[in-house]
């Protein structure tokens, strides 16, 4: 039976957007157009926030405005719902983001995980790990793609003969949820 929206892994997973959208993250593309590090405010969770501090020194060796007098800024806010943002700069650029001698704009946290050989899904935010697809909250959560995703030019509509994940879209869904869950996606798709 075709089901649009199962339950996997305890999300609901909206199978018809996810095979909607093809994803390629290349920072020439949004070079002097919105960026989705100038676009959203990002919320985590108070227990990511350690993560993101032990990469702060790695991520301030290519966004020197995480340091006054050689001291960590604090870059943190906290919400009313409990939530830590990360500020933002007069540009509304998040301050973990820096520009390359090219103008482009690329996330500090993802430069240090390149430069020590670590995967950028260890040092970057959950949310920021997982665009363009999003987490909404529902019981069960759900999980799609960013409603404004297109607007980006890193986001193109995916033909619909096929039916199946982008290759970058699986790989997101792999490193943010498992293989497990990439594999019960795919299964769903197959049976649309
Ligand atoms: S943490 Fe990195 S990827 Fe996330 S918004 Fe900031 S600069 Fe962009």
């Amino acid at each position: 039976m075709r089901e649009l929206f199962p339950i996997i892994e305890n999300v609901k997973v909206d199978l018809k957007s996810l095979i909607s959208i093809k994803h390629k993250c290349d920072p020439g593309v949004c070079n002097g157009k919105i960026s989705c590090c100038a676009e959203y405010e990002i919320c985590m969770e108070k227990d990511e926030v350690d993560k993101i501090i032990a990469h702060t020194p790695g991520a301030a060796g290519f966004a020197p405005q995480l340091k006054t007098n050689g001291l960590y800024n604090n870059v943190f806010d906290e919400t009313d719902d409990n939530l830590i943002t990360i500020d933002v700069d007069e540009d509304s650029q998040c301050l973990f983001a820096w520009r390359n001698s090219n103008g482009e704009v690329l996330c500090s946290l993802h430069s240090h995980a390149i430069k020590s050989n670590l995967s950028s899904y260890d040092t970057k935010p959950g949310s920021c790990c997982l665009w363009p697809l999003a987490i909404y909250q529902g019981s069960p959560e759900i999980l799609t793609v960013q409603d404004d995703a297109f607007n980006f030019d890193c986001n193109k509509k995916q033909e619909s003969k096929g039916a199946e994940l982008d290759t970058e879209i699986a790989s997101i869904i792999k490193n943010v949820y498992g293989d497990k869950m990439l594999v019960g996606i795919n299964h769903a798709i197959s049976k649309m």
